[in-house]
């Protein structure tokens, strides 16, 4: 018998009054995975978080934990371990004490609580850091120790809503590799969300992508980045250019010959759009052979230094924009100045207008 899905909910809905938060979401996640849900800003991920916890009832569907439907459980009876945004630690207590709360309320004996505290503090990379105070620590440190203490009893279900949000750039990019790190040693079945994409793509074994309360996909980071399912999917997780075609693959309101198309894609498909990344648009050098690849001429509008990159504006002529990651060691194009913009056919993404 196959086991099933560590959380698994089934048409959950959420309304509050006449808006709808949720509506008839349906998700599986599997034991010991790290998923992500990623959205815009009021996209109804905490609202799926607190579902699972138990804060809030859903007006519709089941949840289901280890394939038991847990609708009458109430939070502490749910086996889920949560992580905020505002780390709340109580300041009082030292960070041995906060890391082994959980314990002592259900009456472990303080020699295990010390050691698992030791062994957590080893694992958050605080070894001996246990009799300080929060009001001692740096935020960073902080949000460790919290994370410390959801896992201390380990939890079925770990949630974690915006956890490294009150971090700056350079910590949050640090804690995203070290809670992978302590999720995968531990190996708790995880729920995380963020509207970052990056910190998504980086983390996560599965993302899923929502918006206005529904699931727009759910993949891979690479399914998500290279196969988005929508135009909403392919905007919102990384940069990209579209260039609507007309049914003889022409560029629509453009005067370019016909584009090749990547394999599979039926020609004289109407309603397609193509979805380039920046990153796989090239300049063509004067002179170079176009053999193969697809070509659009235009003018640049706006160069840009970014280091890792120069970032391009394109203007078609034809009232389209492409952005075009250029080479950091090419001189930068002066505005008004024509170029050749190329790309492999095959790098592309195909999207279907409805
Ligand atoms: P954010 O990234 O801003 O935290 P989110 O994706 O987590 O957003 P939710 O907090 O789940 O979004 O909210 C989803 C929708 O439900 C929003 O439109 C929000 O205004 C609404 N909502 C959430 N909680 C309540 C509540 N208690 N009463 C009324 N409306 C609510």
């Amino acid at each position: 018998m196959t086991r099933p899905p560590k959380v698994l909910l089934e048409r959950v809905e959420r309304r509050f009054g006449s808006s709808v938060a949720l509506a008839a979401l349906d998700l599986a996640v599997e034991e010991g995975e790290f998923l992500t849900l990623l959205g815009p800003s009021g996209c109804g991920k905490t609202t799926t978080l607190r579902i699972i916890a138990g804060f809030v009832d859903p007006t519709g569907g089941r949840v289901l934990i280890d394939g038991r439907e847990v609708g009458h459980l109430p939070p502490n009876k749910r086996e889920v371990g949560m992580v905020f945004q505002n780390y709340a630690l109580f300041p009082h207590l030292t960070v041995a004490e906060n890391i082994a709360f959980g314990m002592k309320q259900r009456g472990a004996p303080e020699a295990v609580r010390r050691r698992r505290a030791g062994e957590l503090l080893d694992l958050i990379k605080m070894t001996g850091m246990g009799d300080r105070h929060p009001g001692e620590l740096s935020g960073g440190q902080r949000q460790r120790v919290a994370i410390a203490r959801a896992v201390a009893h380990p939890p079925a279900i770990l949630l974690m809503d915006e956890p490294l949000g009150a971090l700056d750039l350079k910590l949050r990019e640090a804690m995203q590799q070290e809670l992978r790190a302590i999720q995968k040693a531990l190996g708790i079945t995880t729920l995380y969300v963020t509207h970052d994409q990056t910190e998504a793509m980086v983390m996560s074994d599965r993302i899923v992508v929502m918006q206005g309360g529904r699931v727009e996909q759910i993949g891979t980071p690479s399914d998500i980045y290279m196969r988005p399912a929508s135009r909403f999917v392919a905007s919102f997780v990384g940069r990209i250019n579209f260039v609507p075609l007309a049914a003889d693959g022409r560029p629509r309101g453009g005067s370019a010959s016909p584009l090749r198309l990547p394999s599979g894609v039926p020609i004289g498909s109407r309603g397609l759009t193509l979805g380039l990344r920046p990153e796989w648009l090239r300049l063509l050098p004067d002179g170079a052979a176009v053999n193969g690849y697809n070509v659009l001429d235009g003018r640049v509008t706006d160069s840009v230094f970014v280091g890792s990159h120069v970032s391009l504006a394109v203007d078609l002529g034809d009232g389209g924009t492409l952005t075009v990651d250029g080479r950091p060691e090419d001189a930068l194009p002066a505005p008004g100045q024509p170029v050749r913009v190329c790309w492999e056919p095959e790098r592309a993404i195909i999207l279907h207008d409805h």
